[in-house]
């Protein structure tokens, strides 16, 4: 027995997707044929999907098997709100529900069977099993399968056998750690039979990364919380006390966080990341313990106050940002502090983890203070090439900058160390180098120094932070109780010349740069709208007991509050809403919309173009480019296309382009500045009859005679204008219908 629908018809029907993303249909399809599998695909890839369909493709179970209680809970209740028939085994559950899937499996009504490795191949499951085959099993962060992983689960080890007890039903191994060792390990421990082995790209174009050195104070961190007050965040520390420290700060300058750590109980665990999925905190405040069971897909920013322990780590953690595709932020804060509260926690493991735990540090310092794309770095740490720039990290967003003269820094620094007898930590040789007249350097005499103020026209913290550079790349050690510093052999051919350092610099962007993206996936969204959709996504979840992202994501309110349903075929258009999601919460998504368009005369239902496309869900948009930056302040110096065009060196239809972002960017609503007045008034009329996107039949209204160009600007003036909230809307004409 099989569903009559086609694969691609199923996605629709009950997830409301209209395409698969990169390798999900060849996921499927692996199944499908019966082949063993290992899908390794980025945190946010959509992993889910490729073993969930095959059960409903073929009518039969899967069994999917989960390192974690609470990712079965999210699971199962995702399903259910899909309407697709699921449970979980484990001992969370009352043994009466457990009984009841039993019996639903028994009866062929159950799809999808969530269990934990050790229950699996309990007895009573085992026999259960041989006597009624799945189609499938899933390995859910097959991973942790491995010692070579950071996630390592012994009870992992015991799938060991599954293949010898199903040898013939086809099993899939997915996960998001693709280190080759890893992934070789996987195949083997699982003793997959000629899998097909599917790995997808590890880019994630929706995350900006930033890496910085962390200032004393916590202002970093609350400037980022404050771009997204009311939406949701992960900051990251090292220790456990450092989470509770800094959580017990934010919410006395007014943040609402919770910690999340290994020594909290059980229930508090819970609690506390139930209070962030249903957006009862802002943050959670965690360690390396917070992450495999968190199923958020609306985390908007992750922040690592303290270097993560491996570049494994921070791929994984980082990449919980953002996994509805939506534009999100990674911040990463490092200090050399991090690096020795890190080999306190190393010393206290075996020789052998050590080791590895030391060189997996070093990458992550290389990282922290190269001047590599972050995205290149992360995708080539995993095997795969990428071409920066990616418009996206602060290295490509020109954040970062080489220094003119690292050598003669570098030197400098050095000889700064050596003047002061390798007897002092980072602080006190900063202070000389930028000359300082504090009492200590006085005290040792040494403001008579000849390096002493060598860097005066550098900021304090500029000069720790090169110094810090230099540690990184191993030409000075720290040493001793007081961590003072000292040249090593390598440091000493700086000295003579021989090496020379690399040295980078923060520069001033322009703040524009970072939201730039921000703001395109808002294109076309009416901001007040969204928030009246968000308290009903709220309400309607509390009814339905489950976490607020299960009832819609991030990605599908946005695009409620851009396309405006108030009937049920315009609601199935909606991107995330399949055909029980319009059952189960349609009507009061659509009364909610048909009276906020009727109180303020706005149209409802309108047809747009598919803004999600696959691998790039952000941005509906083409994404600007670096070059366009550049134009904006000559835009905002009011100079006319054509100079613009002259002054950077670029085609008029360029600038065209670039001014229709910066108009977007700074919304700009008074197009008279680019178009005639009485002009652009014709084509706002003529637009208001045109109910499609296309800008053909509008060239066309105006037989040719006004370019692309313009009509362009001014539909982009016009698009930001009704993305205004609370303003004065003028519709010139009568709206469509
Ligand atoms: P992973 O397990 O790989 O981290 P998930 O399976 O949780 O990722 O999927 C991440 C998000 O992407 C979920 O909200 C999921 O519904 C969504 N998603 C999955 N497949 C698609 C698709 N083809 N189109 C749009 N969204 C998708
Ligand atoms: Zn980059």
């Amino acid at each position: 027995m099989t569903n009559q629908n086609s694969v691609p018809e199923i996605l629709k029907q009950f997830w409301g997707y209209e395409e698969f993303r990169p390798l999900q249909a060849d996921a499927i399809e692996a199944t499908l044929h019966g082949r063993d599998s290992l899908v390794v695909l980025p945190t946010g890839g959509g992993k889910s999907v490729c073993y969930q369909i095959p059960a409903l493709v073929q009518q039969r179970l899967t069994v999917v098997v989960s390192p974690l209680i609470s990712l079965m809970k999210d699971q199962v209740d995702a399903l259910r709100s899909l309407g697709i028939s699921a449970a979980a085994l484990n001992s969370s559950i009352p043994a009466a529900s457990q009984q009841a899937a039993l019996e639903r499996w028994q009866a062929g009504q159950l799809r999808l069977l969530y269990v934990a490795p050790e229950r699996l191949l309990a007895d009573s499951l085992l026999d259960r099993l041989q006597q009624n085959p799945p189609g499938q099993f899933a390995i859910d962060e097959a991973h942790c399968i491995s010692s070579w992983g950071h996630d390592f689960r012994p009870e992992y080890r015991m799938l060991a056998s599954l293949k010898s007890h199903f040898p013939n039903i086809p099993i899939a191994a997915y996960t998001a750690t693709a280190t080759p060792e890893v992934r070789d390990d996987i195949v083997r421990q699982l003793q997959l039979e000629n899998p097909v082995v599917l790995v997808g790209d590890f880019h994630r174009p929706n995350l900006t990364y930033h890496v910085q050195r962390r200032q004393d104070g916590y202002n970093q961190i609350c400037s980022v919380m404050d771009r997204y007050r009311g939406q949701a965040g992960i900051i990251y520390t090292i220790a456990r006390n450092h989470a509770e420290q800094l959580s017990d700060y934010l919410n006395r300058l007014g943040y609402k966080t919770l910690p999340y750590h290994a020594k909290l109980t059980e229930q508090e665990k819970t609690k506390h990341q139930d209070a962030l999925e249903q957006d009862e905190v802002e943050a959670i405040v965690a360690t390396i313990a917070f992450g495999m069971g968190i199923d958020k897909s609306n985390v908007r920013y992750v922040i690592h106050a303290e270097m993560p322990r491996s570049i494994e780590n921070y791929q994984q953690e980082s990449g919980r940002a953002g996994r509805d595709g939506l534009p999100s932020e990674c911040w990463l804060l490092h200090s050399a502090s991090d690096l020795m509260a890190w080999e306190r926690i190393v010393q206290q493991s075996s020789n052998e983890q050590r080791e590895r735990a030391r060189a997996s540090l070093k990458s992550v310092e290389q990282f922290c203070h190269g001047l590599t794309c972050r995205h290149q770095y992360l995708a080539e740490y995993f095997g795969q090439s990428f071409a920066p720039p990616c418009n996206a990290c602060d290295v490509c967003l020109g954040k970062l900058a080489a220094v003119a003269e690292p050598l003669r820094i570098g030197q400098m620094i050095l000889s700064a160390v050596l003047r002061c007898h390798e007897n002092f930590g980072i602080g006190h040789i900063a202070k000389v180098l930028v000359g300082s007249k504090e009492a200590k350097l006085v005290q040792f005499g040494h403001h008579e120094l000849t390096t002493w103020g060598l860097l005066k026209e550098h900021s304090n913290r500029q000069v720790r932070d090169w110094i810090e550079q230099m540690l990184s790349q191993g030409f000075l050690e720290r040493g001793g109780e007081y961590n003072v510093l000292r040249l090593t052999a390598t440091g000493r051919e700086v000295l003579r010349g021989q090496r020379t350092p690399t040295l980078v610099q923060t520069v001033k962007a322009s703040p524009a740069v970072t939201s730039l993206k921000v703001f395109d996936s808002w294109e076309g969204v009416d901001r007040d709208l969204f928030e009246q959709l968000r308290q009903l996504r709220r309400e309607l979840a509390l009814e339905a007991q489950v976490a607020a992202f299960i009832v819609f994501s991030d990605a599908t309110l946005r695009d409620l509050a851009r396309r405006r349903p108030t009937r049920r075929d315009m609601l199935l258009s909606v991107h995330g809403i399949g055909e029980r999601k319009a059952t189960d919460y349609g009507d009061s998504v659509m009364q909610l919309i048909g009276k906020w368009c009727a109180e303020r005369n706005i149209p409802s239902d309108l047809t747009l173009p598919n803004v999600f496309r696959a691998g790039d869900e952000s941005v509906g948009s083409k994404p600007v480019k670096l070059n366009a930056i550049a134009a904006f302040p000559l835009f905002a110096e009011g100079l006319t296309v054509e100079q613009v065009a002259e002054r950077i060196g670029r085609a008029n239809s360029t600038v065209f382009e670039y001014l229709e972002a910066y108009i977007k960017q700074q919304r700009i609503t008074d197009v008279s500045r680019w178009v005639e007045p009485s002009l652009a008034k014709k084509i706002r009329i003529a637009a208001s009859y045109n109910d499609t996107c296309r800008l053909r039949p509008l060239f066309e209204a105006f037989h040719g005679k006004v370019p692309y160009e313009t009509l362009r600007i001014v539909l982009a003036c016009q698009s930001v204008e009704s993305t205004h909230v609370g303003r004065h809307r003028v519709y010139l004409g009568g709206a469509p219908d």
